[in-house]
């Protein structure tokens, strides 16, 4: 490609709503352009780099066995009312309407119309397995969308969705996609990191995150320090080795706390450490009212809550029912004489002479304890681990790194099978539900991923699979018709060598490609100046390193290519 004959705009400026990395990086590299909140633009750089994940996906798939497909991104309401999720997808989904006033999606995902197609043509476990996947524009009315193509409202994902006879075959399904998905991300050039996530009521370790590392990530990932365990925060599991408090109990009382909303504000008050402090949440579980409670310094999961009960939907009760059930703001409620079912997280155990909301508003209970003065219902694994907690599976330690979830895979069951009434005859002539698993890989994020693993201060760092070009050609004397020979017989003949080569035509500053260069992160560059190609010479030097070496500009092409492999194996 001639830089000239191509678009590229750089900017020099960080534009200001960039807050992350990759985000600066692809507008100042001319990748992305945003049209509104979360939408973006491809510029053609962006999108060949996006094109190169694409066939990294694609070919992995293919390997894997599944079968590339394109479904439609509008869809129909009465698929998600058949399914049961048009009342439960939250606003996420962006809906829409035609002009006869029909209800229709922008896709977020599209279980619903791979369980119509399958279910319309298969009938029989002889067509089974299947692995139908697409690569596509999806759209999620996301609530924060930020850091550029990482949390964008549209985005190209790939998913896939596998459909089988039988638990066990799903299982092989659900193998062959994990190890495709590790393929990807290794070709990607990515350190990532594969780690069990929440997987919802149907239980086992059905789920699998993808979570490339970076300190920008918005996932914490918890892994263990002396076994392989790995999992999202969300799920990692937690279990009472507490000591039960065992010190003298002191006598309760009541407290005013006036205007005290948070657990920060009730210490302050009490002047006591936020650990001393119970925190109680009201939910609504599957339409009914539950507390839970834990200690002040951690962090409900509403995931683990949701398990435990085997739940649907878990929500954050409104201000109003909180007060129809407790009789006080949600900032003074506590377990002691509460008139719903309270639980307590583990961790409560070790508590003693800790305080709690009284149920009464702007007032907290003090030296209150477990036994004397409430019981929980249950005590169960309500919150997030932490570093330091005890992993269950070897008794080691956890620890917690930054991630970005590149990819998410998951064992589905008969979710949508059932309630889409999707079945096929077995070997016996029985109709049965399909076993789903679903996988998702989101294209644009892994390029955004890429990035904010591999840059330094003067632009990107492609990993070379990624490159959008592997080299590129600097003339730095465009009115030198010796350097513009040079350079377009450098080109030539690297184009001939089948490499995807940008020769910068431009008439600029030296200064000025070499900053643009630096900028798009092309892993190799050949600089062709006057005074040194006059010595019969020219310059190489790879994004990666400090100092340019000199070559003999006849035989070049050999020592270029060479070059250019070895960067590509350092990686
Ligand atoms: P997140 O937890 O980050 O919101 P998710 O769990 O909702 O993602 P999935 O439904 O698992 O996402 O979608 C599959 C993949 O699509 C994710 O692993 C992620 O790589 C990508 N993805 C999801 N939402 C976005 C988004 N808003 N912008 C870019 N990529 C996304
Ligand atoms: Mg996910």
């Amino acid at each position: 490609m001639r830089y000239s004959k191509f678009f590229i705009p750089t900017l020099r400026e960080v534009p200001a709503d960039a807050e992350v990395v990759s985000h600066q990086l692809m507008a100042r590299a001319g990748m992305i352009k945003k049209l509104a909140s979360g939408i973006y633009s491809y510029l053609p750089l962006g999108l060949i780099v996006i094109k190169k994940v694409e066939q990294i996906v694609r070919e992995c798939m293919n390997e894997a066995g599944a079968i590339e497909l394109t479904m439609p991104s509008i869809q129909p309401a009465e698929l998600w009312e058949e399914s049961g999720r048009w009342d439960f997808y939250g606003k996420e989904l962006l809906r829409i309407k035609d002009r006869h006033n029909r209800d229709f999606c922008y896709g977020p995902t599209h279980e619903e119309v791979i369980t119509d197609i399958v279910k319309s043509y298969i009938t029989s476990y002889k067509a089974l397995p299947i692995n139908l996947y697409q690569i596509q524009t999806k759209f999620r009315d996301e609530v924060r969308p930020r850091f550029g193509l990482m949390r964008g409202r549209e985005f190209v994902m790939k998913d896939a969705y596998s459909f089988d006879v039988d638990d066990a075959a799903a299982n092989i399904s659900y193998q062959k996609m994990y190890d495709a998905y590790c393929k990807v991300f290794e070709r990607c050039g990515l350190k990532y990191k594969t780690v069990e996530a929440d997987s919802g009521a149907i239980g086992g370790s059905f789920s699998h995150e993808f979570m490339v590392l970076a300190d920008t990530g918005e996932d914490f990932v918890i892994s263990c320090d002396s076994c392989d365990y790995s999992a999202n925060v969300e799920k990692a599991p937690l279990k009472n080795d507490h000591v039960a408090f065992s010190g003298e109990m002191k006598a309760i009382e009541d407290v005013e706390t006036p205007n005290a909303k948070t657990v920060s504000e009730v210490a302050k008050i009490l002047n006591i450490p936020e650990g001393d402090i119970l925190k109680t949440m009201v939910l609504d579980v599957d339409g009914k009212l539950v507390a839970i409670c834990v200690k002040g310094t951690h962090d409900v999961n509403l995931a683990k809550v949701k398990n435990y009960f085997g739940a649907s939907v878990v929500d954050l009760a409104g201000a109003g029912e909180v007060f129809d059930s407790m009789g006080s703001p949600a900032g003074s409620c506590g377990p002691v004489g509460a008139k719903i079912p309270v639980y307590g997280d583990f961790a409560i155990t070790a508590m003693g002479n800790f305080s709690v909301g009284a149920n009464v508003k702007g007032v907290h209970k003090i030296n209150v304890n477990l036994g004397r003065d409430f019981e929980f219902e249950d005590m169960g694994d309500f919150r997030n681990a932490e570093i330091g907690d005890t992993c269950t599976a070897c008794g080691g330690k956890y620890q917690i790194t930054k991630g970005i979830e590149v990819g998410h895979i998951f064992k589905l069951g008969t979710k949508y099978s059932e309630s889409m009434n999707a079945m096929f005859l077995d070997n016996n002539g029985k109709r049965k539900p399909f076993i789903m698993g679903c996988y998702g890989i989101g294209v644009t994020r892994v390029v955004a991923s890429a990035i904010e693993q591999n840059h330094d201060e003067s632009g990107i760092i492609w990993p070379v699979e990624l490159a959008p070009f592997k080299i590129s050609v600097l003339p730095l004397a465009m009115k030198d018709k010796d350097v513009v020979d040079a350079a377009e017989k450098i080109y030539m003949d690297l184009i001939d060598k089948g490499i995807e080569v940008l020769l910068d035509d431009r008439d600029e500053r030296a200064g000025v490609k070499f900053k643009d260069a630096e900028l798009t992160g092309i892993p190799l560059r050949v600089v062709i100046g006057k005074k040194t190609l006059a010595e019969g010479k020219i310059e190489l030097r790879a994004r990666t390193e400090s100092e340019a070496t000199e070559i003999s500009f006849d035989g070049c092409i050999d020592t270029i290519v060479q070059k250019l492999e070895e960067i590509a194996s350092k990686a």
